[in-house]
């Protein structure tokens, strides 16, 4: 099992360079974001060893244990929901966050950050469907909010995450990816300021994502295999 992992962490790489190709991209322009939540440091460990530093997680509680059980050079992302009461927590354990999705929670964000001396790189998430059961921020919010959200201090707001809704095909996710981009294109002029950063794509459809543009691509069972949430 153990070059199981290392061999799709190698694959998936391949198949990243090889979209950005694709799409006439440098293949440095995409990150892999490694999505470990649900496996124990001894696996994750295994795509250390095989020299990736890059990791996301979705709770701040399970990278409560598992950072500091992983050597200190890994760069965490928080990928999943980001509770007020755990901001305090999640500051020291996690450089990028790319779930804020409201200007309350960033500001309160912020303010800790500050704090605590820290500054993280930010992805806005957007609800690009409006489903009510997905988190992120309307539309129409954002575009309110932009200004109030890049004046904070101390959050650095590097560009926008999506999590479109499930489909079939890879091919049926691609007008969502298409979408965010466009939104960041729209917001980039309407503000004047850089977004450089699109966080989407996983597993099924992380190819479609890099050829609407994708910078960094947030990757769980192509690597480890199938999550077991029991
Ligand atoms: C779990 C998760 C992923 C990774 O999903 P896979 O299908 O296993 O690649 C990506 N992004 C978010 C926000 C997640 O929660």
């Amino acid at each position: 099992m153990g070059e199981g992992i290392a061999a799709n962490l190698a694959g998936i790489q391949n198949r990243v360079s090889q979209a950005a190709e694709r799409a006439g991209r440098d293949p440095e322009s995409v990150q892999l974001l490694v999505v470990s939540k649900t496996w124990p440091a001894e696996k994750v460990a295994e795509v250390v060893d095989a020299g990736h530093t890059c990791f996301g997680e979705n709770k701040v509680q399970e990278a409560e244990t598992k950072v500091p059980a992983l050597p200190g050079n890994l760069s965490w992302h928080l990928i999943g929901h980001l509770q007020r009461n755990k901001v305090r927590k999640a500051l020291p354990l996690f450089n990028t966050i790319h779930s804020i999705d409201s200007l309350k929670l960033a500001r309160y964000t912020s303010n800790i950050a500050t704090e605590l001396g820290k500054k993280p790189d930010v992805y806005l998430q957007v609800n690009l469907a409006g489903e009510e059961s997905k988190n992120g921020y309307a539309i129409a919010e954002l575009e309110r909010d932009l200004d109030d959200l890049l004046s904070l201090p101390s959050l650095n707001i590097v560009g926008l995450m999506c999590i479109p809704p499930a489909a079939e095909s890879p091919e049926d996710v691609r007008p969502w990816f298409a979408r965010l981009r466009e939104l960041r294109d729209s917001l980039q002029q309407a503000t004047g300021r850089e977004l450089p950063g699109l966080s989407m794509g996983m597993s099924s459809d992380f190819e479609v994502a890099i050829e609407e543009g994708s910078t960094i691509v947030r990757v769980g069972s192509a690597i480890f295999g199938a999550r077991n949430y029991a």
